[in-house]
């Protein structure tokens, strides 16, 4: 999920419609704003479909008056697919000091804990989300204001949370004590302030980017005050989500002062050193593995082609949630660059394999297109294991590398050759020279090793064997 707020600036809810557009790609399914003004109180507006499609209606934002807003994007993870209305986000509780909202991105890793203990003691719940707990923590706390009682109910959850929550007068920012998804803070005018999911939607207003909220800060914003920091949880070594760097967010977004792009092109140079092969030409698979596939062929001197074209109209395929959609949607949004494709030896780079649907599409359409051989090279270590922190990766037993070595997985697919990068590639390629500590990694990346730094409670009760 994304999730943005802005306090300062006049019509704000205008701002932060432009800024969750800028975050699109972490969530597609639906999107919410909640606005405060002096006379006309808390509005709030929520969405399914794009944020373009709704909140550009002038008639919609009129409704979202006053200089304190925040929204999200939603991908649905924990939660029902194929969400209700009443999933989507911020959340909204009116508490005995005043109302407040939170829009959170992660994925808490108790709540069917949390969730049974709060109906036991009286909580209504409204919707299916794990988010809905903070709200209902957040009534039950004892605290006398609200940046408080949200920190009392954060500390009874578990798992990964960066959240933005306003009050009447407040922006609120956190990110869970490891850190596992981003956030940041930017500056706009005179004393107007940002929090984002990432930069690229800093840009996009025209906001300057400040800093990141740590892992395990609590920042809490007002236009006549400005920034008040604080930590008010226990510390522990960061666990950013590696996993972003390869594909959740924006190649034009900094993370941890590292441009994404300039990340994602150099795990295509320490692929093509890891797993050199000889070809006409290097593609890739768009848009998700474009600058992998540049690092690739310029570190093996290959040249880059656009073998395959993406149609810009369709969303990402992975975040339908259905099995048959995602089938049809290879078709609808990739295409053969036929004329470029025939006769040649390819190397296709892409992000990720997960269940192997994307890759087994492409390749047969590769081959129809009269490809003389198709070598994969991915972007990403084997997922092996399902993400229980805010990405939708399938059980299991979905899981194509969880139920296959990766010769059966090349088999399957029907190419010449696959191999992904390594773990310590990865590391290499985000920064960290000596590789992955096996001791304590710097990163999240439970998805290709199986460490889960959070223990997933919640999956442990409904079966799952770490
Ligand atoms: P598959 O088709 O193997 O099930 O999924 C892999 C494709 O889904 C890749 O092209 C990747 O870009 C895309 N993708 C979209 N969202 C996600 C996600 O949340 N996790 C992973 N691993 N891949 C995703
Ligand atoms: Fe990111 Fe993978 Fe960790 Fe999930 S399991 S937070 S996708 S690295
Ligand atoms: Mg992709």
């Amino acid at each position: 999920c994304g999730v943005f707020g802005v306090v300062g600036v006049t019509d704000a809810a205008n701002f932060v419609a432009l800024g969750l557009h800028a975050l699109q790609h972490r969530g597609q399914e639906a999107g919410g704003i909640v606005s405060y003004h002096p006379e006309e109180g808390f509005n709030s507006a929520r969405r399914f479909g794009y944020v373009r499609d709704n909140f550009t209606k002038q008639s919609l934002m009129e409704t979202l008056p006053g200089a304190l807003s925040i929204g999200h994007v939603r991908y649905s993870t924990a939660g029902s697919k194929g969400a209700a209305i009443r999933d989507v986000q911020p959340f909204f509780g009116e508490f005995s000091m005043g109302g407040a909202a939170i829009a959170h991105n992660g994925n808490i890793t108790n709540a069917n804990a949390l969730r049974r203990e709060l109906i036991e003691r009286g909580s209504i719940f409204q919707s299916s989300s794990d988010s809905e707990c903070i709200i209902h923590l957040m009534a039950r706390s004892l605290q006398r204001d609200i940046p408080s009682r949200m920190e009392d109910a954060l500390r009874r959850v578990e798992g990964a949370f960066s959240v933005v929550a306003m009050t009447r007068t407040k922006l609120i920012g956190v990110r869970d004590p490891l850190g596992v998804r981003p956030l940041v803070l930017g500056k706009i005018g005179e004393d107007g302030w940002v929090l984002s999911s990432e930069t690229c939607a800093l840009d996009i207003i025209g906001a300057e980017f400040i800093r990141e909220i740590e892992p395990g800060e609590m920042v809490v914003i007002t236009a006549t005050d400005g920034v008040e920091s604080s930590h008010p949880f226990r510390k522990a070594p960061s666990k950013f989500c590696i996993f972003e760097h390869v594909y959740f967010s924006r190649p034009d977004s900094i993370i941890g002062g590292r441009s994404v792009y300039e990340t994602r092109r150099q795990i295509g140079v320490e692929l093509a050193r890891e797993a050199p092969v000889e070809a006409d030409l290097v593609c890739a698979v768009p848009d998700s593995g474009t600058p992998a596939a540049i690092g690739f062929a310029h570190e093996s001197g290959i040249p880059f082609g656009m073998g395959i074209i993406r149609n810009q109209y369709m969303g990402r395929t992975f975040i339908e949630p259905t099995e048959q959609i995602r089938n049809m949607g290879v078709r609808l949004k990739l295409n053969v660059n036929r004329a470029l494709i025939r006769g040649k030896k390819v190397i296709l780079v892409d992000d990720s394999v997960v269940r192997g649907t994307t890759s087994r599409k492409i390749k047969e359409m590769i081959l129809d297109a009269g490809a003389a051989e198709v070598h994969f090279r991915i972007a990403s270590p084997p997922t092996a294991w399902p993400c229980f922190y805010g990405v939708d990766t399938p059980q299991r037993d979905k899981l194509l590398a969880a139920t296959m070595s990766e010769d059966e997985m090349r088999h399957h697919l029907g190419v010449d050759s696959l191999k992904f990068i390594s773990l310590d590639g990865l590391y290499r390629a985000v920064g960290e020279a000596e590789g992955r500590k096996s001791s304590c990694p710097q990163y999240c990346d439970a998805c290709f090793s199986g460490e889960y730094p959070v223990v997933p409670a919640d999956k442990i009760e409904e079966g799952f064997q770490m």
